[in-house]
């Protein structure tokens, strides 16, 4: 049956992100078939511990049944209404008061989508449409970053800082332009903390200036890079990012697509950095990954303008506010908060992490380790093995990375580094197993390089 059902994905599913020659190569994909906790298991009855939360998505953990049965009952009674002009449904009612009471004070107005890619294309679209409102038009540039992950859409993958989400036509988009990343790994090694906050934060303003700050309307940043590696910014960082977006007038746009929802140890990454957003993207926690939906949130600054204008605001898709989703998300935010998750995190979790990856700083294969809230990264350094080795980048984190996924690990691997966002109810004991098998392929690979 396994090999059955690889034939036909091979046949006839284009997969998102993948090598398909690598793919068939392998005889076609791992198929899961159904999760409880942290676990995943494969058509093959093998057990995987998910370190990545599907993709930074899974919060709650698998095998919800109070998720499912609020689905069912929202199918039953109202599986779709539309949100447009002038009709609304309870859900999506209640999430949006939820929603305004969990964020930080200030973002009250909740605007819906489907994906984090639709909430940014969406938070582009509200920036724009402030400054057109109030007289500043000119101001259509948005500031992103290198390496940062912003989503697949074309505005999405213009706001991307990854070459390779730019390798076609028309990508970027005009008017977006990309500042260096807050990455010591990359560039600020050696450098003490605050000298490179302040240099990595230069080079936001750089790029301010570089594009005249009277066009420039927003900055976007993820408060800790997710895709991009798990890039934790260095202290001082944020607060001198927000200075300098309040200096030139510019809205400030967090991407709180994998860092909302306990991810940081708070509710949000902006409050584990203490910065005010005007707009907020989400989208993964939100629902767990149970139902695909998003949000953007925005303070009364953007909304105000935008709701005083005649006219209708002329964006929106067809499941904006859907019924199921929002009422999963709802159950999703009740899961979190009954149980602790965000306090589960930052008491249980962080520390587990920042000690169990921690220690493997010291691995003959380990270049850094960075943690934070219930996110980790891993850079590897194969030179310090094979000096002059020159394998092509990459290569050695893949092979722990599918070694991982043999020995019943799901990790992924960026650039030479490997990144672990595990569901927040992941338990100490958990923990252990995950370091435990990471270990073991660590020292496994760093064998087959002295070979
Ligand atoms: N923003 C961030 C920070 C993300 O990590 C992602 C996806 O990984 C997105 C946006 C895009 O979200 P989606 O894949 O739901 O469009």
């Amino acid at each position: 049956a396994d090999h059955a059902l690889q034939q036909d994905d091979l046949a006839h599913h284009l997969h998102p992100f993948t090598d398909h020659r690598q793919l068939a190569a392998d005889g076609g994909p791992r198929i899961i078939t159904h999760g409880q906790g942290v676990w995943l298991w494969d058509t093959q009855g093998r057990r995987l511990l998910d370190g990545m939360a599907g993709l930074w998505c899974v919060n709650v953990g698998y095998g919800r049944p109070e998720l499912s049965e609020v689905a069912r009952r929202q199918m039953d009674r109202l599986p779709f209404y539309n949100t447009f002009f002038q009709t609304s449904h309870e859900p999506v009612i209640e999430l949006s008061k939820k929603l305004a009471g969990l964020l930080p004070e200030g973002l009250e107005h909740i605007f819906y989508a489907n994906s984090g890619s639709e909430a940014n294309d969406t938070a582009i679209r509200l920036v724009r449409h402030y400054w057109q409102a109030v007289g500043q038009p000119q101001r259509s540039v948005i500031v992103s970053r290198k390496h940062a992950y912003h989503g697949s859409t074309i505005a999405g993958a213009s706001l991307g800082g990854m070459s390779s989400m730019h390798d076609i036509p028309g990508i970027p988009i005009p008017d977006v332009v990309h500042a260096e990343a807050p990455y010591a790994w990359e560039s600020g090694k050696g450098m003490e903390e605050e000298r490179f906050a302040d240099a990595a934060a230069r080079s936001v303003e750089e790029a301010i200036l570089a594009a005249g700050p009277e066009r420039v309307g927003a900055f976007i940043g993820e408060p800790i890079m997710g895709a991009g590696g798990v890039i934790v910014p260095p202290a001082g960082y944020w607060q001198r990012v927000q200075a300098i977006c309040r200096r030139y007038d510019i809205l400030l746009i967090c991407d709180e697509v994998v860092c909302g929802f306990g991810r940081t140890g708070n509710w949000f990454g902006a409050q584990t950095f203490d910065i005010r957003p005007d707009i907020m993207t989400m989208a993964k926690g939100l629902s767990s990954g149970y139902q695909p939906i998003s949000a953007v949130a925005v303070g009364e600054r953007v909304v105000a303008p935008l709701l005083e204008r005649p006219g209708r605001l002329p964006h929106g898709f067809t499941y904006s506010g859907h019924p199921v989703a929002a009422a999963v998300a709802l159950e999703n935010l009740n899961i979190i908060e009954r149980e602790g998750l965000v306090e589960h995190v930052r008491e249980t979790v962080a520390p587990a992490l920042a000690g169990g990856l921690g220690a493997l700083a010291d691995h003959p294969l380990v270049g850094e380790v960075r943690t934070l809230g219930a996110m980790a990264a891993l850079e590897l350094s194969p030179e310090s093995i094979q000096p002059g080795g020159n394998l092509p980048l990459g290569t050695v984190a893949t092979r722990v990375r599918n070694l991982c996924f043999e020995r019943g690990l799901a990790t992924r691997a960026v650039r030479e580094g490997l990144v672990f966002a595990p569901p927040l109810v992941i338990t100490t004991d958990e923990i252990d197993t995950l370091v435990d098998i990471l270990t073991g392929c660590l020292d496994a690979v760093a064998a087959q390089l002295r070979e």
